[in-house]
């Protein structure tokens, strides 16, 4: 199957590329991504040589560039790329409405002119908006998003949703809780409180501490989105979801103790406008219809994101020297 990922070089793309080239000897990956200030080639050193992986540099939202890649013969898309970070959106929401809504209407035009057997489009529970203390956030869940993130995220899967019941094509959304594990940019929570640990900074909490995530290891999504890739049917939404709800402070607590770093390093900040209470995710369709089986409890995810995060010093420390540092500086008024 020859795939184009879009967005492969952030986070949750490059942990794909990776996976499916190591698990797929029959699959070969067009990286389709524009490297914003998240998207890194160095996420994808380990198959950069790989016959089978070819990376290209453009932007989903321009639709001559997209319609260039879909001349090298596409069977099926993932469609990774977005801009990702609430905090930004909040600061400048268009770039969000132009890449996550635009970008995926760019992507499923070309996709349907070109005739594509699959359209995996990368979503978040965050579409769903917030939860109170009980229930869970299914499939059913109406859409109300929160931030100008969620909003565009949400535009987007509207038009997944409009390309399949208009015009047939073959499209599944995924919609899954926050990812953490190797080669997540520190600006994201899990990351931001190691990295800010091992640098003896203050670790940064937004209002009481109190507001709940799922966490879900990010190569336990991949796993997620191979099958949806192979096996979903189309038309319809999966959520994905790791079942490891924690307050952000518990995570934090848990952080600075495998880290041996005391617990005063936790700072309270101004709280973020909008700010979801508490997002909770039911994956019981994935894991009955498709099989789908999450392989890392948070204990171990946990131990062995830290563990990346010391032994790739290097990779977080060039990241810091860049533009990070100017949007650490608006974001918590200090260095
Ligand atoms: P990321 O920010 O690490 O990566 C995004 C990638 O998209 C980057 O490589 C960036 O260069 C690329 N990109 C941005 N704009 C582009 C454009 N116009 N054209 C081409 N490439 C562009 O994000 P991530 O955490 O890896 O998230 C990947 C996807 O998963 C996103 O769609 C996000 O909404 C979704 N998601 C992420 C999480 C999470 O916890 N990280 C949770 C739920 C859903």
């Amino acid at each position: 199957m020859r795939i184009l990922v879009t967005g492969g070089a952030g986070f949750i793309g490059s942990n794909f590329i990776v996976y499916m080239l190591n698990k797929h000897a029959d699959c070969k990956i067009f990286n389709v991504d524009l490297l914003t200030y998240s998207g890194n080639l160095n996420n994808l050193i380990k198959v950069e040589n790989n016959p089978n992986y070819k990376f290209i540099k453009a932007d989903i939202a321009n639709r001559t560039e997209v319609n260039q890649i879909f001349k090298l013969g596409i069977d099926a898309v993932v469609n990774f790329a977005a801009e990702s970070h609430v905090d930004r959106s909040i600061m400048a929401p268009d770039i969000f409405v132009k890449t996550n809504v635009l970008g995926t209407q760019v992507l499923l035009e070309e996709a349907r002119l070109n005739k594509v057997s699959k359209f995996v489009q990368i979503s978040t529970d965050e579409v769903y908006g917030s939860l109170g203390e009980e229930g869970f956030f299914n499939e059913e869940t109406p859409l109300l998003p929160n931030s100008p993130y969620s909003a565009s995220k949400a535009g987007g899967d509207f038009l997944v949703r409009a390309y399949y019941e208009t015009y047939g094509l073959p499209t599944v959304i995924t919609r899954c809780s926050n990812n953490y594990g190797p080669f997540q940019f520190p600006e994201k929570l899990i990351p931001l409180i190691i990295v800010n640990a091992l640098s003896e900074k203050a670790i940064p909490i937004y209002g009481d501490g109190l507001y709940i995530r799922d966490w879900l290891y990010v190569e336990d999504h991949c796993s997620a989105i191979d099958l949806v890739l192979n096996r979903g049917v189309n038309g319809e939404v999966y959520n994905i979801g790791g079942n490891n709800e924690r307050t952000n402070l518990q995570l934090a607590k848990t952080v600075l103790r495998e880290l041996s770093k005391p617990e005063t390093m936790i700072q309270f900040v101004q709280d973020r406008p909008g700010h979801d209470r508490r997002y909770g995710i039911d994956s019981k369709k994935i894991r009955s219809q498709l099989g789908w089986n999450p392989m890392y409890d948070f204990e171990t995810g946990i131990r062995n994101t830290i563990h990346w995060y010391l032994q790739n010093q290097d990779w977080w420390k060039d990241i810091e020297a860049g533009e990070y540092r100017n949007y650490y500086l608006k974001q918590y008024g200090t260095r």
